[in-house]
């Protein structure tokens, strides 16, 4: 059945070619179904009515009673206006009109009382509100609706006339033909009934003509619910699919390089945290299910030997396991770290980046395929089609952020039957967000640090007190210590922050003449780069001045002090990712947050939140509330760019719900084959098709 919600916005009574090209390029709006999804970002509340007295800077849209005093003409030609002076009993305040003036003036009468409307603006010592809505007091009584929608629109909108007004208006002839037929109900009868929700129908055409603030709050909830509830059954719903098609290798013996590592060559106690998890990925490994599972865990807190670990479960098992991080330095931290734990017991491994080339290359890949390497530890470099493994059983990806979901799934395909994943961030994603990228993804979390770490120690420091923080890294040199200096390099003012870190480098030299220090930026060839990291990696240079390159993964644990630029630029969860460069070893380490003198109050509260903590966790939950999802890495692959009402760091509450009644009813239903899950099948199928959605892990 076609319906009309599918219906081009073109042939919707008062839209027309012209403005429906201006909805599309404007809004997105290409359909029915596009428009009424097009919601209020807020509501004008019509019963109240503001003073004059009370307009001040911040003013919003607000509402005046009236008498419209006087009126003029001014200026002549291209400039002339049509202006009005319309007073309350506490003050007066200018009406001004540049278009339609002739019409205006003849419209309107001084010494009547009229309800105006608009957003007052200051000029001089004097507010006025221009192209004002206006009517006479009694048509507002005539109004039932008190609550008014206010939509997002544009300067370009409004000179077709889709003012917020305009797009009422649409709003309105859409749902005058979109009844309940179209808008059918697709949520479950039982699951309306538990929650007391709002039918569709009627929350459509509350949340853009609300009755009272009361059905307004149920629509919201409504909608919101639903957004939610629809990503959480179709995570869930390709997890079950996943396990389905796609059986999982059975790791029955663990007693051989696992058993053998473990009592022989394991350098340190694992943690209680650690051993957690492994108990977690054994058992996934022994289920016949594929394991997906993400692990997450704090910078240091010691996700590699877990990693490792897995990776022998599966050796034991006869397959072989790879591991690919997002850089060179990385793979080859990697390779140095577990390369040398596992030499002794006869495990076999091999590294594959970029670089790797030639004879070497071919005689690698030609014993990856024979199955004469256990673990390949590489860079994006694993994923390309000339890399064929024997029998690759389990694929770890370290940092997987960064990391595109179609580079993921290529790793799959290096077997017939996929491997199991083990995917790693050190980014903490708090819960709600995580529920929503990674739901259908099994979590486990890292959540304690190895023994022995001092927690680093932050503060923030202004400009003025420069010289104090140079003393401060004298210090720490002269006991033998490392620093790092970063600085923001954000691409908008590119040159600007080039010159930044350049002076920075430079002042830094005069002030150290005798140290070796290291420069890293973006504009640098990756070679040299390289070259300069590895020396100070090396311990060859003693200050790494650098933008955020360094920000993933470089472990120097001799490094025990790192100053951050302009550290009001970074976003928190950056800044932590920083700060997590040092504090890897036994030392005390220091983290310096350098802040201009002046500061907004948000970056305030980022410094301090910094200062108060190092919970990685309670970060990201501070990142979200204070800048909102947009900006994580990933959110655009996953279905939080369908959210249109809910918000992951608001709605909290209702994210939860959902989630529990989505698991509920695929418990019952798995398939969504019973005939009370009909409507929202179709409805998920259609939805589905439209998207083009198809999200592997
Ligand atoms: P990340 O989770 O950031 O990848 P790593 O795996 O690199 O952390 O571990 C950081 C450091 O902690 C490494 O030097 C590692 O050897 C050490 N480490 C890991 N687990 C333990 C432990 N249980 N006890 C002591 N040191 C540990
Ligand atoms: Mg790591």
């Amino acid at each position: 059945m076609q319906s009309k919600l599918h219906n081009n916005i073109e042939f919707l009574k008062g839209v027309g070619s012209k403005r429906a090209e201006i909805l599309q390029k404007e809004l997105n709006i290409f359909t029915w179904n596009d428009l009424i999804h097009h919601f209020p970002f807020r509501y004008v509340d019509k019963s109240k009515f503001y003073r004059i007295e009370e307009i001040n800077e911040d003013t919003q849209f607000i509402q005046i009673k009236g008498v419209l005093k006087s009126m003029q003409l001014i200026g002549a030609n291209r400039k002339r206006r049509l202006q009005g002076t319309f007073e309350d009993d506490s003050g007066s305040i200018d009406l001004v009109w540049f278009a339609k003036t002739d019409w205006i003036q003849k419209a309107l009468k001084t010494g009547v009382e009229y309800v105006v409307y608009g957003k007052p603006k200051k000029f001089g010592r004097s507010f006025s509100i221009t192209h004002p809505e206006i009517k006479t007091a009694g048509e507002i009584v005539k109004q039932n609706h008190s609550l008014e929608p206010v939509y997002n629109t544009t300067e370009k909108m409004k000179k077709f006339n889709l003012d917020s007004k305009g797009i009422s208006r649409l709003q309105m002839n859409a749902l005058e033909q979109l009844n309940h037929t179209e808008l059918t109900e697709i949520l479950p009868l039982d699951v309306l009934d538990a929650y007391k929700l709002l039918s569709r129908n009627k929350a459509y055409h509350e949340i853009h003509f609300p009755n009272t603030e009361e059905s307004l709050s149920k629509a919201i909830f409504r909608i919101k619910f639903e957004e939610l509830l629809l990503i959480q059954l179709r995570l869930l719903r390709s997890k079950i699919n996943r396990n389905i098609q796609n059986k999982g290798f059975v790791f029955e013996k663990i007693d051989n390089k696992f058993q053998e590592f473990y009592e022989k060559y394991l350098p340190f106690e694992l943690t209680g945290a650690q051993k957690r998890v492994l108990k977690e990925i054994r058992k996934d490994t022994l289920s016949g299910k594929q394991m997906n599972r993400l692990l997450q865990g704090d910078v240091g807190s010691g996700k590699t030997i877990v990693s490792l670990m897995t990776m022998l479960m599966a050796i034991d098992n006869g397959f072989q396991a790879c591991i690919m991080a997002p850089t060179e330095i990385l793979a080859q931290q990697h390779m140095d770290g577990i390369a040398d734990l596992v030499k002794a017991a006869g495990i076999r491994c091999a590294l594959l980046t970029g670089s790797v080339k030639g004879k070497t290359r071919k005689q690698l890949l030609l014993a990856l395929a024979e199955g004469e390497i256990d673990i390949l530890i590489g860079t994006h470099a694993l994923i390309e089609d000339s890399v064929v493994f024997k029998n690759l059983g389990m694929v770890v990806v370290d940092e997987q952020h960064r990391f595109g979901v179609a580079q993921r799934a290529k790793l799959w395909k290096k077997n017939t039957q996929p491997p199991h994943n083990l995917v790693m961030t050190a980014t903490p994603i708090p819960r709600t967000l995580a529920m929503t990228l990674y739901g259908d993804l099994d979590v486990s979390i890292i959540d304690e640090l190895p023994p022995g770490r001092k927690p680093i120690q932050t503060i923030h420091r202004r400009e003025n007190s420069r010289l104090a923080v140079f003393g401060f890294i004298d210090k720490e040199i002269k006991k033998g210590r490392q620093v790092y200096i970063v600085y923001p390099l954000i691409e908008e003012s590119e040159t600007l922050d080039y010159n930044h870190l350049m002076d920075g480098y430079e002042s830094v030299k005069r002030q150290f003449p005798e140290l070796a220090i290291s420069i890293v930026h973006g504009k640098m060839k990756p070679a040299d780069k390289e070259y300069e990291m590895k020396r100070f990696v090396e311990g060859k240079t003693q200050i790494m001045v650098a933008t955020t390159v360094i920000e993933v993964g470089v472990n120097v644990p001799n490094a025990s002090m790192m100053v951050i630029e302009s550290a009001e630029r970074f976003g928190l969860s950056q800044l932590h990712q920083l700060r997590g460069r040092v504090g890897r070893g036994a030392e005390q380490s220091y983290c310096v947050l350098m802040t201009g003198l002046k500061l907004s109050n948000e970056s305030k509260a980022r410094m301090n939140i910094m200062v108060e903590t190092n919970d990685g966790f309670r970060i990201a939950e501070e990142d979200l509330r204070l800048r909102g999802p947009g900006d994580i890495e990933g959110t655009q692959q996953s279905g939080i760019a369908d959210l249109r009402l809910a918000s992951l760091s608001k709605d909290n509450k209702i994210l939860m719900l959902a989630r529990e009644v989505a698991t509920r009813i695929l418990n019952d239903d798995p398939f969504l084959d019973k005939h009370e899950n009909v409507f929202l099948k179709e409805y998920m199928i259609a939805q589905h098709q439209q998207k083009g959605w198809g999200r592997i892990a």
